[in-house]
């Protein structure tokens, strides 16, 4: 499976350490992420992330753009809802697409956790056959 991830400046550290805690699943599955994000779980875990460029120079919308194209099977976007942030229609944009194209996205670390269970037991198997 593809897995885009990325996360605002509050939700870096959730989402890195995330990763460390999944890495054994992560690990059997094709990474992608913004540049700040992608970084740092990279860094930490030692997976291996295709990093786009950072989020407000358009990182997000490079991941849009895959998910449009139908290039994506699971977004993980870890959002900080108490700090505005000058690139938040982009985000908008991000899962208004998801919705569009019936992407599993998870915007908090509660649904992310549900999600990779669910990847680990293979219930997003369909995004297999809707991708082929
Ligand atoms: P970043 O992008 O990972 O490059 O920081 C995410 C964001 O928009 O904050």
């Amino acid at each position: 499976m593809n897995i885009a991830i990325t996360a605002h400046d509050a939700k870096k550290e959730l989402m890195v350490q995330f990763c460390i805690a999944y890495c054994g699943i992560l690990s059997r599955h094709t990474l992608c992420g913004t540049g700040t994000t992608g970084k740092m779980v990279s860094e930490a875990t030692g997976l291996k992330i295709q990093q786009f460029l950072s989020g407000p120079q358009g990182g997000d919308q490079q991941i849009a753009a895959r998910i449009a194209c139908n290039e994506i099977d699971l977004l993980l976007f870890f959002r900080d809802p108490l700090t505005p942030k000058p690139n938040e229609p982009n985000d908008m944009n991000l899962l208004r697409i998801c919705d569009m194209h019936n992407i599993p996205v998870a915007t908090n670390i509660a649904t992310a956790e549900v999600l990779i269970h669910g990847l680990e037991r293979g219930d997003l198997d369909w995004r297999e056959i809707v991708r082929n």
